[in-house]
């Protein structure tokens, strides 16, 4: 298959999950992303229509996307706050936030380049070790302090669901997070509507239980001749 072919799969395959959950499919946003991928296969997204890229490394970032037509980047890696500056610079939206550190780094640099960037909070649902992202107990205090940074516009929360090859393993992580923002909604943080959530192997189970935007990388690009 290549990337076109892999690419309209997967948008067809979002659609049906849509249908699935009654949820209206312009409420998916689909990432595709590019990391270990060069510049030719990420042209020939754009060419079929990919609108949104991905990448989990500023470095990485650094050396594609200046080589491509414009298109929105996200980065969905975890972010140095020494690299604050050049995320901004780079990237529409980061996914990766989760500390008030990094919070505040990112606000003076989106004032500093004269911008405001829109950002998600990463959570640490499943309370993996490994995982990047803010305890679940810590995100209210953090997106108020966010929300309170003129440099900022927070949309929602972002979660990485543990490695397994059954995407039900995933469902509880994702039907977490969703259970999160409508609390913080409830108390107020209305701002936080976004769900990042899902990959190649569980973006369906994660439209399911609401996520907004998906995060699909080898299905679309390691799979491509
Ligand atoms: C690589 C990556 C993805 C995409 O994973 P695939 O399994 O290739 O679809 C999504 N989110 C993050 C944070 C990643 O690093």
């Amino acid at each position: 298959m290549s990337v076109p072919e892999n690419l309209h799969r997967i948008q067809q395959r979002i659609r049906l999950a849509c249908e699935r959950a009654g949820r209206d499919p312009h409420d998916v946003r689909l990432v595709a992303v590019t990391k270990n991928h060069g510049a030719e296969r990420v042209s020939q997204a754009l060419d079929a229509g990919c609108g949104a890229f991905g990448e989990n490394r500023v470095q990485e970032a650094q050396e594609k996307i200046p080589r491509l037509p414009p298109a929105e980047w996200h980065l969905i890696g975890h972010l140095q706050r020494n690299k604050a500056r050049l995320a901004v610079q780079l990237f529409h939206m980061i996914h990766s936030v989760d500390s008030e550190r990094l919070a505040r780094a990112l606000s003076q640099a989106a004032e500093s380049e004269g911008r405001s960037i829109e950002i998600l909070l990463q959570v640490n649902v499943s309370g993996e070790e490994s995982k990047f992202g803010a305890e679940p107990e810590q995100v209210e205090a953090l997106a108020r302090t966010a929300l309170g940074l003129p440099g900022l516009r927070v949309r929602g929360l972002m979660t990485m669901a543990p490695y397994s090859d059954d995407p039900e393993d995933a469902r509880p992580v994702f039907r977490g997070l969703r259970e999160l923002r409508d609390q913080l909604r409830q108390k107020g943080l209305e701002q936080l509507r976004e769900l990042s959530m899902g990959m190649s192997g569980d973006f369906e189970t994660a439209i399911e239980e609401g996520a907004t935007l998906v995060r699909v990388g080898s299905a679309i690009f390691d799979e491509a001749e």
